[in-house]
């Protein structure tokens, strides 16, 4: 009744007996037929020769691990012409041959191998219950059925690293059906040609800008159309505007600093010039001076926001510097919370620990570790050596002391300033992109002739191409006529992804799913278990 109730692929045994033990439910099972089909002639026997007991782990029972002890008959086969006198009985329906997990455990210990890979899989089983070791988990994966996929038509590729930067394979995708459908351990001209051989279905490619894809593409499907991903376009057209800031990187630099100061009008070089010099000479005074108050570099790096090895330069300077490039450090983790730390260390507050906590409680999670050497430095800067002792009050911080500092303009952020959808740009940014275009009379022609090529790319008005490459050759900037000059070399492609409606975004995504699977196991997975794990049948196909 139990086991036809609960259990209902146990219906064709006979529950000899069971017993708890050491935590395990143990089961004593027989078959209930008293014939045997005979696994080389199909006839079927009822001549029991003798029996033995085979042990194999079934599912959990309310979280328990449960094992089946199955007593198992051998039979005689009588059938003159099989070769074969004595066979044992098989399962089919319970136990794989040879098995020692039932199909059910098999399943669900896939299963979880698939989802969270071999070690976490292995965690993950024992406390659900499920007998399986790490090795187990990585043999079903191993053995997991890839998932069926019908000739592709319009295909994405792209590359996947899967030692980063050294080694490299290819992920291939259905873009009509948004599938994985191959995982290549190489990036290479060859296996992309012969994995097209291979599925003469395909009409359309998406590749990224990469020669060798061309060349495999080309060699495989010469049939097929070539497309370059749209996002590829963007991608390096922005790295040729940053080439371009980069030239220009300190008028940015100051720019940056200025409008933020003020919201005087587009400032000229010289201005842009004279307020970076001043800074450096503020800075190098600010620094010999706080020197001069024996505090620690660390300390007055943390005071003047700049780098430790940039107060050890300045330390090191005998008079104020010249010309020369400026350096930023990004916001020490702890700026954010400085105010409120500042303000109880002045009510009095010297416990780092219960300030930490306090943070934390208030929903912030700065480390632990962070909060203590702010603590420290305070500590260290009002003389207060112990923590029970008040800061006398003369060394109390002002609270509103400001700290922030403007984030530089970077060639990446100006680039993306002119990348930018004009209707989506912040305020702010608005502003700044108005001081940009001001700073140097090539700066509007060279955002026109980027906002169209966006355009280009996000409306796929393909039709614009021939004018936009002529106004670029005859007109733009060095590095823009460099990034036209690469385009030329793979027009056809680079006019298709213009102009068709296909894009490498699914793949892109996938190549995500993948390092995200990749990084599970702590980049130690190798390419075929990777491969398993992104192209098996999802739960629930036939296995
Ligand atoms: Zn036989």
């Amino acid at each position: 009744m139990f086991v036809r109730k609960f259990l209902p692929h146990l219906i064709p045994f006979r529950l000899l007996g069971y017993a708890w033990r050491d935590g395990v439910w143990h089961l004593d099972l027989k078959a209930r037929r008293c014939s045997a089909v005979c696994p080389c002639c199909r006839h079927r026997s009822t001549a029991v020769h003798s029996s033995y007991r085979r042990t194999l782990a079934d599912g959990p029972i309310a979280g328990s691990r449960v094992l089946i002890h199955l007593q198992v008959r051998r039979f005689f086969c009588r059938h003159a012409a099989c070769s074969r006198r004595i066979f044992a009985e098989q399962f089919p329906t319970l136990v794989p041959v040879r098995g020692r997990h039932s199909l059910a455990v098999c399943s669900a210990l896939r299963q979880v191998g698939l989802a969270v890979g071999g070690r976490a899989g292995a965690r993950l089983a024992q406390a659900l219950g499920l007998p399986g070791s790490y090795r187990t988990i990585v043999r079903f994966v191993h053995r997991a059925p890839f998932a069926s996929f019908a000739d592709p038509r319009v295909i994405g590729l792209d590359e996947w690293a899967w030692r980063r930067g050294r080694r490299f394979g290819t992920m291939i995708c259905d873009l009509e059906r948004h599938q994985v459908i191959d995982l290549l351990a190489v990036r290479s001209a060859p296996s992309v040609a012969q994995w097209l051989q291979a599925h003469p279905s395909v009409e359309i490619v998406c590749r990224d800008r990469s020669r060798l894809y061309a060349e495999g593409i080309r060699h495989g499907a010469p049939q097929a159309v070539q497309i370059v991903d749209r996002f590829h376009l963007v991608q390096n057209l922005g790295e040729a505007l940053e080439r371009f800031f980069l030239r220009d990187r300190r008028e940015l630099n100051t720019l940056g600093t200025l409008l933020h100061q003020s919201s005087e009008p587009t400032p000229t070089p010289a201005m842009i010039s004279q307020a970076r010099h001043d800074r450096w000479v503020h800075l190098y005074h600010q620094i010999q001076q706080l020197h001069a108050q024996r505090l620690g570099t660390a300390a007055i790096a943390r005071r003047v926001q700049v780098s430790r090895p940039t107060v050890y330069r300045y330390l090191a300077m005998a008079q104020p510097p010249e010309r020369q490039r400026s350096r930023h450090r990004g916001q020490p983790l702890v700026a954010p919370f400085t105010p409120y730390l500042r303000q109880r260390w002045n009510a009095g507050c010297r416990n780092a620990q219960q300030l930490w906590r306090e943070l934390v409680a208030q929903g912030h999670s700065p480390s632990r570790r962070t909060v203590e050497r702010y603590v420290g430095q305070l500590r260290r800067e009002t003389g207060t050596r112990f923590k029970f002792r008040q800061a006398p009050p003369a060394l109390l911080y002002a609270e509103d002391q400001d700290e922030s500092r403007p984030a530089p303009l970077t060639a990446l952020r100006a680039a993306r300033l002119f990348l930018a959808k004009p209707e989506e740009q912040r305020p702010t940014d608005q502003a700044l992109l108005t001081h940009l275009l001001h700073l140097d009379p090539v700066m509007t022609p060279t955002y026109h002739q980027v906002q169209a090529f966006c355009r280009m790319t996000r409306e796929r008005r393909g039709d614009e191409w021939d004018a936009w490459v002529t106004e670029v050759q005859q007109t733009g900037v060095k590095e823009l006529r460099g990034f036209v000059q690469g385009l030329l070399k793979d027009e056809a492609a680079v006019r298709a992804g213009l102009s068709l409606v296909w894009s490498n975004g699914p793949t892109e995504g996938f190549i995500h799913r993948l390092k995200l699977l990749k990084r599970q196991a702590y980049g130690r997975a190798g390419v075929d278990f990777l491969r398993h794990r992104i192209l098996a049948a999802p739960a629930g196909a036939a296995a």
